[in-house]
């Protein structure tokens, strides 16, 4: 059923269209010509990205899963500000270290993450556009070269050393070698860049914070930060927390919220974007179990997000090699990240959705020497004064919304609507659409009455009269609605209504009052 599903750039552009013509998701500023980097969510994607975030919540917060040994999980909400004292981003490094290394043209002057330089040279017009030049080019291959440096190359290339000064190029050409070794030569032995083939300059480091200013004087005194992670907040909150509930450890703290990274090549789609929402767990316990708390974590996130629809060949859990760790999980071991196979992850085939680190006590112990805070916990229990270690689960709200989105995607030419979404119930914007079958003989009232009850005791319902059924049908499915209720000549005589199922397509007949505790509980609401 599933056979015609694009896969790859073709797959994210029949999905970026269906979002924005169904309004999932817009880009920023569109009508100005949009902004690189930032998304907006429309009407049916606030209802999934809240949705997501909802169940998010409520898994941590309101009903956390049992712990390793059966004990009740203790863990508590915060919702910090974004901007913050600017010395909580020297404590945590961010103001020295959270940089990665760039390198600018020097011909268009781009700027470009040096780690991203491969790909997007892979993906370069330009350099396609050589490649074709080259593979045609006959046993001589310099008047071929020279006539695409002077046509297609001037326009797509301007700053390849080719085309700037072909003759003396084609002159450093050993004569024997032809199609990828040629290639190579034309190109050089550095990589050039990736929008104009201009020479790049060393890497140099860059910091993603986004920088502003607090107060009226625009001074260096005044620098502030967005955040560029939820996680400082809970860290800097410890004591706060710790003195205002009656946490003990081991316990957590939970936010949702908004991070900001100045990101040189925001790409695909909302995954790499400057402004995203994440969703991050700190959770506190004695360093002697943490290895056990940071086991329980690693599979519980990955639990969960099987439990949404993920689950199959498009979900793993990968553990960091050595080399990837971050310094302060270096000596404590214990990184992984909760991976999907979105269609543009390309050869490494997966990319991050959530990482679970086991963090020691590195950022507690950052936050004690910056402030000249102590920030310790005095255990009765134990009888023991020690800085907790952290295990953090911290997952991509925004990322994990673009997964769903995929995950859903079908593509069934035998449909009303060939391309349909097939959300988990408890996700989707649109939980029931109701329809009278005519717009006649009272069946609007009563459609009407059972449309106004849903929305009251299930969710966001969507009630449609106008159209041939299929139509509405097709409606609904592109929004991803998991049931249909119609209202037909036989409600009146025997007051049952026909539920359509989505994914299957099939039609039961259940009596009218049935329907909200029928929808709640296959919503998950009991
Ligand atoms: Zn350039």
């Amino acid at each position: 059923m599933t056979n015609m599903r694009p896969t790859g750039a073709a797959l994210m552009e029949k999905l970026v269209s269906l979002c924005k013509r169904r309004g999932f998701i817009f880009q920023s500023s569109e009508i100005y010509g949009g902004i690189n980097g930032f998304w907006d969510y429309g009407p049916l994607g606030v209802e999934l990205k809240n949705n997501l975030r909802d169940a998010w919540w409520d898994v941590m917060v309101r009903n956390p899963p049992p712990g390793p040994d059966g004990q009740e999980l203790q863990i508590v909400g915060l919702d910090c500000s974004i901007i913050s004292h600017p010395r909580v981003w020297e404590a945590s490094g961010h103001v020295g270290g959270f940089s990665d290394p760039m390198q600018t043209c020097r011909t268009c002057k781009k700027l470009f993450r040096a780690d991203h330089v491969d790909e997007l040279l892979e993906e370069a017009e330009w350099r396609k556009a050589l490649f074709d030049a080259v593979m045609e080019a006959p046993a001589d291959p310099r008047k071929d070269l020279r006539r695409w440096a002077e046509g297609k190359g001037s326009k797509l290339a301007p700053g390849l050393p080719l085309v700037q000064n072909p003759a003396a190029a084609l002159a450093s050409l050993p004569t024997n070698v032809h199609g990828v070794p040629l290639f190579r030569v034309l190109l050089g032995a550095v990589s050039p860049c990736p929008n104009c083939g201009g020479e790049l300059t060393e890497p140099r480091q860059f910091n993603l914070m986004f920088e502003t200013h607090v107060g009226a004087v625009r001074d260096d005194e005044s620098k502030a930060y967005l955040r560029p992670e939820t996680a400082q907040g809970m860290f800097y909150n410890f004591k706060n927390v710790l003195d205002s509930s009656r946490v003990k450890v081991p316990f957590g703290i939970a936010q949702v919220g908004r991070s900001f990274r100045n990101e040189v090549t925001p790409r695909n789609y909302v995954f790499r974007s400057r402004e995203f929402d994440q969703m991050e767990l700190e959770w506190f316990c004695h360093p002697s179990e943490a290895t056990k708390w940071y086991d329980f974590w690693r599979s519980e996130r990955f639990r969960w997000w099987e439990s949404l629809g993920l689950a199959g060949e498009n979900l793993r859990l990968r553990d960091h090699e050595t080399d990837e760790l971050a310094h302060y999980a270096k000596d404590s071991g214990g990184c992984c990240d909760v991976e999907y196979a979105f269609p543009f992850s390309g050869e490494k085939g997966f990319s991050e959705l959530e990482g679970v680190a086991y963090r020691s006590d590195f950022d507690l112990t950052q936050h004690s020497k910056t402030s000249g805070v102590k920030l310790d916990y005095f255990d009765q229990e134990r009888n023991e004064r020690y800085v907790p270690h952290v295990i953090e689960p911290a997952a991509g709200l925004t990322r994990g919304l673009l997964a769903v989105l995929c995950e859903a995607y079908t593509v069934d030419p035998s449909r009303p609507s060939p391309e349909l979404m097939r959300f988990h119930p408890r996700l989707a914007p649109i939980k029931a659409g109701v329809f009278p079958l005519v717009a006649k003989d009272g069946l609007p009232e009563i459609a009407e009455a059972l449309y106004k009850d849903i929305r009251r005791r299930v969710g966001p319902a969507q009630f449609d009269e106008k159209q041939s059924i299929g139509k509405r049908y097709a409606r609904m499915d592109e929004a991803g609605t998991p049931f249909c209720i119609t209202v037909d000549g036989n409600t009146k005589e025997d007051q049952t209504v026909t539920v359509r199922h989505r994914d299957t397509g099939e039609q039961s007949r259940l009596e009218i009052d049935a329907v909200i505790p029928y929808l709640r509980q296959r919503i998950g609401l009991e």
